[in-house]
């Protein structure tokens, strides 16, 4: 199996040194990081210093001596790097989901006399459920559209409020033109809600450039913050001041110490909290984030397509025949770090493959999911994969009844 080109190409790859800074179990090949983000070397390190040091002694003093207080804000720059947003226009917190709502409810009431939030039908279903029950909570006529994605720039009409898509579709790998739909939606008078979760830390992003209004992406995800890390929202610098969020929780509060009966929002991005924030998560995130800061983007995002292209290819050659449709775009301009084929067998093929070592993941109804992590990544381990795979079709060892079996996550 081994392949001397790509072998040669993985000695000199910028990137190489990267994947000695990530614990990756051996002898897996791991293909979900999209999903879930593998532990950098230096997170346990930092979090029992946090934990038996700035918890256990420190104890509440902390939250100024170790500057806890500061860490949404911190780590939320920190992402702005990544996403192309200036200081103070990134906050890391609570979840994508709750984030969603809280910039939909801003968007919502920055346009008073639009009652429609467009998206695309396929979008991630926590988006479109979040977009439903805000609309419904709101009693004020507001709906969401759900078009087909070809349907979206005819779909801005003078009734939509805000355009609220996914930058890379979770299930197809898809890449919307950021630039060019944020444009399309101020020409229209809408606002626009880029939900970054598969493409924060996996391509290069110029929020600001492109002024794009506002966006929430996740923290486990390619940002490796960890299950169920903190996520993060970006709320353009020229909208903050006219804002306000649904959540005004204390700490969102312009004096949150002051104790005051009555609630004042604090002037900056630092209104978008709500609670206290989860300070274990946020460092945990951190290190995370602070692996992607090392290497430029434009070098992740080069050496991402370049594995997601020799996957495609080996498919096309090494899998004909085997009924598998490739459903992400061929052009790279038009896709994220992921590769999805669509397979009738998905589900029991997905597990079968995870049991020889190579784990991708499965979205239903028939989708397998390969994302494209390149700092620890290798050509060789995508060649492997396919290889891996096409073994798993001609014998039939996928079919055995074990695969078939669903799990609870999937
Ligand atoms: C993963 C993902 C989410 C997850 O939201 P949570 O609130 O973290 O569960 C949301 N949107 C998209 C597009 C995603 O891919």
């Amino acid at each position: 199996m081994n392949d001397p080109d790509l072998e040669r190409l993985d000695a000199a790859d910028p990137l190489r040194e990267c994947r000695a800074r990530f614990h990756l179990p051996p002898g897996l090949i791991y293909l979900d990081g999209n999903s879930l983000g593998p532990l950098p070397v230096a997170t346990p390190g930092r979090m029992s210093g946090l934990i038996e040091r700035e918890w256990g002694e420190g104890l509440i003093r902390s939250w100024n001596a170790a500057r806890w207080v500061d860490a949404p804000r911190r780590v939320g720059d920190k992402i702005g790097r990544l996403i192309g947003a200036q200081p103070g226009e990134t906050l890391a917190c609570d979840s994508t989901s709750v984030n969603l709502f809280k910039l939909l409810a801003m968007a919502l009431q920055l346009r008073p006399g639009r009652k429609v939030i467009l998206s695309e039908r396929r979008n991630f279903p926590t988006d479109l459920y979040v977009a439903e029950g805000l609309a419904a909570l709101l009693g004020a006529g507001h709906e969401l559209r759900s078009v087909e994605p070809e349907k979206i720039v005819e779909g801005l009409d003078d009734q939509v409020a805000v355009l609220m898509l996914s930058h890379v579709n979770f299930s197809t790998g898809a890449m919307f033109d950021l630039a060019a739909l944020t444009r399309a939606a101020h020409a229209a008078g809408a606002l626009v809600l880029w939900d970054l979760a598969h493409s924060a830390g996996a391509v290069p992003l110029t929020l600001s450039a492109d002024d794009a209004d506002f966006a929430v992406g996740c923290g486990y995800k390619y940002l490796n913050g960890g299950p169920g890390a903190p996520a993060f929202l970006y709320i353009n610098q020229r909208l903050q001041a006219a804002v306000r969020t649904p959540i005004t929780g204390w700490f969102g509060h312009v004096r949150p110490f002051a104790f005051e009966t009555s609630y004042a929002p604090a002037p900056g991005i630092e209104q978008a909290q709500a609670g206290t924030p989860p300070i274990l998560g946020l460092a945990a995130l951190e290190c995370g984030v602070d692996e992607l800061l090392r290497v430029p983007m434009t070098a992740l995002r080069e050496k991402s397509l370049r594995l997601s292209e020799l996957l495609l290819s080996r498919v096309e050659t090494e899998l004909a025949g085997a009924g598998f449709e490739i459903i992400t775009p061929r052009d790279p301009a038009q896709r994220g770090s992921q590769v999805c084929l669509r397979h009738a067998k998905a589900w029991p093929i997905c597990q079968a493959l995870i049991a020889q070592g190579v784990i991708g993941d499965f979205r239903a109804p028939d989708i397998l999911r390969f994302g494209f992590a390149p700092m620890y990544l290798r050509y060789a381990d995508v060649a492997r994969a396919v290889a891996i795979l096409g073994e798993l079709m001609r014998t039939g060892g996928w079919d055995r009844p074990q695969f078939h079996q669903r799990a609870t996550v999937t």
